[in-house]
């Protein structure tokens, strides 16, 4: 398993102090968690270093200003940024959550979070996992269709992340939709990515993050098969501890988020309109059921 220098063992006693209830116990509830999905932090957009980008990758982009405002709220607020390990020990039952878990991804390894993210998480003590796209590393994303390549992370970048104690994880070989491919290529894509990661990193690769976050049941399976503990998807939500291992939900974090949206995320794993909506059906369905309208 990749070495976690910085998060001691007493780090991870406090992200997985005990609560007053056993959780285990099915009548219990367990606090949400919102595992954050990430893309990139750069200030690419704001230089027009990647002009006439795509929308698909322009929405990604987060602001160096717009993530450290993120991230100094959750410390803010006593938020506990926990790893996929203390998540699947606490499913085990070996552990219990803290009061306000949260996880941290990225998705793709993009090179600019080496500059622009790693500093504000390092700054926090925050954890967090980077998925690399195995057979690019060091190159771009060109599975993106149209102009805008950014460059991805190199190996030796790899190496420094997880010299700092953050964790490396799968996004496959070549970012293909795993659920579109033969069964065949699926297996190679995992299994390869896993083992070329390992092979160059020197560390144990125990995560995976389906590309586009395309899977099926298949897909899930063969990720069991070929070796990974956790695989994450980008259905939204917030997570739990009875969650599918190998479809974990996340929540999607944009460029277009304001504070508040990003408030709301925690919360309900939507924007603040989106959970305004929500709030306002829920309130109606009520009130409808206890006028005996429904
Ligand atoms: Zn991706």
């Amino acid at each position: 398993m990749c070495s976690n220098n910085n998060l001691t063992s007493s780090t991870l006693r406090i992200n997985c102090r005990p609560l007053p209830f056993n959780f285990q116990h099915k009548t219990v509830l367990t606090p949400p968690i919102p595992i954050l999905t990430y893309h990139q932090v750069s200030l690419r957009l704001n230089r027009g270093a990647v002009r006439h980008a795509p929308l698909a990758v322009e929405k990604y982009i987060l602001s160096p200003q717009a993530f450290s405002s993120q991230m100094s709220w959750l410390a803010g607020r006593g938020y506990t940024p926990i790893s996929l390990e203390a998540l699947l020990a606490c499913r085990r039952g070996e552990d219990v959550l803290p009061n306000k878990p949260v996880m941290i991804t990225f998705d793709d390894g993009y090179q600019d979070l080496i500059r622009y993210a790693v500093p504000i998480l390092q700054k926090h003590a925050f954890p967090a996992i980077f998925y690399l796209v195995a057979g690019l590393v060091g190159q771009t994303n060109a599975w993106m269709e149209g102009p805008g390549e950014i460059p991805l992370m190199d190996w030796d970048e790899a190496r420094q992340l997880i010299d700092s104690g953050f964790q490396i994880g799968s996004h496959s070989m070549h970012h293909p939709k795993l659920a579109e491919i033969p069964l065949e290529d699926v297996r190679n894509e995992l299994a390869d990515s896993r083992h070329l990661l390992e092979l160059r990193l020197g560390c144990e690769i125990r995560h995976l993050a389906y590309p586009h976050g395309a899977y099926n049941e298949a897909v899930q399976r063969i990720a069991g098969e070929t070796g990974y503990h956790s695989a994450v998807s980008i259905r939204i939500g917030l997570s739990n501890l009875t969650d599918d291992v190998y479809a974990l939900q996340r929540v999607p974090m944009s460029r277009q988020d304001s504070m508040l949206d990003f408030i709301c995320k925690l919360r309900t794993a939507r924007n603040f309109r989106k959970s305004f909506k929500l709030a306002r059906r829920n309130w109606r369905g009520s009130l409808k059921r206890a006028m005996h309208f429904e």
